[in-house]
């Protein structure tokens, strides 16, 4: 592994990147505090090339290569209690610490709230930027604030929850002030109560298949449950290159959705307030017959066609190109445009 604060130049992104693509780099940083992500700045970065922040890359497709570009990949790995009361803990977390490492430190230390939201591949630092969110739980739900750095001036800013504007897979920071920050820390606040949320997906049949008392659900019971589901469910990027759901669900109008419904009246969708309907993009794109189909190196996965697979050679534009063709295929069939969940460089 590189050193900390060292810089290198013209460097292969390959293996910071879960689609495993080949992008090169004209320089590659890797920082462990806010102090060196300022030297490394101020240092190397006289011309003002654009900077990229690099977490674990399991939500980016490298489009190109970054030849006039700083890349700093984030390190900064300290997880503190900051306070606690009877009910509930304060914890400040560096941004680079890994997610799920993250949700098994609170699971030891018998603290609830993050267990549904086990096994997201990433940093801790990226979490806000989409407002990571699974089974039923999202960021938003725990998150007090954030600490970043701002690129340009290099002074430290805090975020409130509301700052941050969450939505779904969605915050200010994947758009009002894109790329203007790197995330050096976040707050989060824990329970100390063993109440768990077991109502979305799989999760209650799931903990009856591990022959786990209902009346005695731990948080890590429930941690072990989403473990095991999202093994069975997604494809592992250590073995197929991929970046998770590379479309987000549409939400749509009632009103479209009502005349969807006489044509393809076993469309699936969840209410969104009283307005809005969301429709599992999976659904749609199976309905195009994209699952599990191969297009040269890449394709729609055969258990999760939402997850767009590089079976390996692929190039970050094949991949793009494939992406567009599903969502092609989508607004032609049921005149619904799928948006990207993934960062496209
Ligand atoms: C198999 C698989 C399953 C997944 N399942 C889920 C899921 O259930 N729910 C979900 O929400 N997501 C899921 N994802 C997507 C992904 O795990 C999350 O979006 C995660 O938060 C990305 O973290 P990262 O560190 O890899 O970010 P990266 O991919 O490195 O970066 C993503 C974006 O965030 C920016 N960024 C990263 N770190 C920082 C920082 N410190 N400061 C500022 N900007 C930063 C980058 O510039 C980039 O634009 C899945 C991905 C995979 C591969």
């Amino acid at each position: 592994m590189l050193k900390n604060n060292l810089i290198v130049e013209n460097y292969t992104l390959k293996h910071h990147n879960t689609f495993g693509l080949d992008a090169q780099c004209g320089l590659f940083a890797q920082i462990s505090s806010v102090e060196g992500a300022r030297a490394v700045i101020k240092r190397y970065n006289p011309l003002k090339l654009p900077i990229h922040i690099l977490g674990s890359g399991s939500n980016i497709l490298f489009s190109k290569d970054f030849y006039g570009a700083l890349i700093i990949k984030n390190y900064i790995r300290k997880i503190e209690i900051i306070r606690r009361d009877a009910e509930t803990v304060w914890v400040l977390v560096g941004g680079g610490v890994l997610w799920h490492d993250l949700v098994l430190w609170t699971l030891n230390r018998g603290l609830s709230g993050l267990e549904n939201l086990s096994l997201i591949p990433g940093t801790v630092g990226a979490a806000p930027i989409q407002n990571i969110g699974a089974y039923g739980v999202e960021l938003a739900d725990l998150l007090l604030n954030v600490e970043a750095l701002h690129l340009e001036t290099l002074d430290i800013h805090h975020f409130t929850k509301n700052d941050c504007a969450f939505g779904y897979r969605e915050s200010v920071f994947k758009s009002k002030l894109k790329g203007q920050y790197l995330i050096t820390k976040v707050m989060l606040q824990l329970s100390r109560n063993r109440e768990v949320n077991i109502e979305y997906g799989d999760i209650r049949n799931t903990l009856a298949n591990m022959n786990i008392d209902s009346n005695h659900i731990t948080p890590t019971d429930v941690s072990n449950a989403v473990c095991n589901i999202r093994k069975a469910k997604l494809p592992d990027p250590a073995m197929i290159g991929n970046a998770g759901s590379f479309f987000k669900n549409p939400v749509i109008l009632n009103q479209k959705w009502e005349s969807l419904q006489n044509d393809f009246p076993e469309m699936p969708h969840y209410a969104v307030g009283t307005l809005e309907a969301k429709i599992p993009a999976a659904w749609l794109i199976e309905q195009c017959g994209w699952k599990g189909k191969r297009v040269g190196n890449t394709g729609c996965h055969a258990r999760q066609p939402l997850v767009i697979v590089n079976y390996g050679g692929a190039t970050g534009l094949e991949i793009m190109t494939h992406a567009e063709n599903v969502q092609r295929s989508v607004r032609d069939k049921f005149g619904i445009e799928l948006m990207q969940e993934v960062n496209v460089w």
